[in-house]
């Protein structure tokens, strides 16, 4: 029998990486700030977050591409009782639109490669309601992002943060959006739709 203590610990246990508490905390907040009741997951893993922000009232589907994250991701929700509050959709979220295309969402949370942030956000971005909002985990990626010496770092770990920062900057000028950053957790913004 699942809870969800004993999910973190296997997270922890596993190097499952899941959305540290401060992060949490704030996500949890908008979702009641912004009067949130559908969200839109990119990223499940094994379905700490998903959990947490259902566990508001809210309906979640969550899109998660690894075979071993979504069966436990499953197996964590049956064990919770909220099958009828959380729909995981194992598949790559680059190619999953038209499996949620009917739906409308209050949130969008992105959680999921940090190299494709900007695609998800084109891609699903059309789902979210006026006045919803997009939240983006990670977006500092261990200070990284905000290094001007990155001399020490892979090419492949470079390659990471120079789109990342692109993804920050591309934020910041649309106009679709109004989009707030804060330096909490790991790095979240908060985009409301115009
Ligand atoms: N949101 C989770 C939480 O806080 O409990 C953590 C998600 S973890 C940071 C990122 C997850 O996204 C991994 O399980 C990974 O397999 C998944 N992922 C990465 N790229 C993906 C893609 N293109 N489509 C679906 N899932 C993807």
């Amino acid at each position: 029998m699942s809870n969800i203590e004993s999910i973190k610990a296997y997270a922890l246990e596993n190097q499952v990486p899941i959305i540290k508490d401060a992060g949490l905390a704030f996500l949890l907040e908008q979702i009641k700030q912004f009067n949130v009741s559908s969200i839109l997951e990119i990223g499940t893993a094994i379905g700490y977050s998903a959990i947490m922000m259902a566990q508001t009232g809210s309906n979640v589907v969550t899109i998660e591409r690894d075979p071993k994250m979504y069966e436990e991701a499953q197996k964590n929700i049956n064990s919770l009782n909220l099958t009828d509050k959380i729909k995981v959709i194992h598949a790559d979220a680059l190619m999953a639109f038209d499996q949620v295309k009917d739906n409308q969402f209050d949130l969008l949370f992105i959680d999921a490669a940090k190299a494709q942030y900007q695609k998800f956000f084109d891609i699903y971005t059309p789902l979210v309601k006026k006045g919803g909002i997009v939240v983006c985990d990670n977006l500092e990626f261990h200070g990284l992002v905000a290094n001007p010496d990155l001399s020490n770092c892979s090419r492949s770990l470079r390659a990471l943060v120079r789109k990342l920062r692109n993804f920050r900057e591309s934020l910041a000028n649309n106009g679709a959006f109004q989009t707030k950053f804060y330096s909490i957790g790991d790095g979240m913004s908060v985009s409301i739709k115009n």
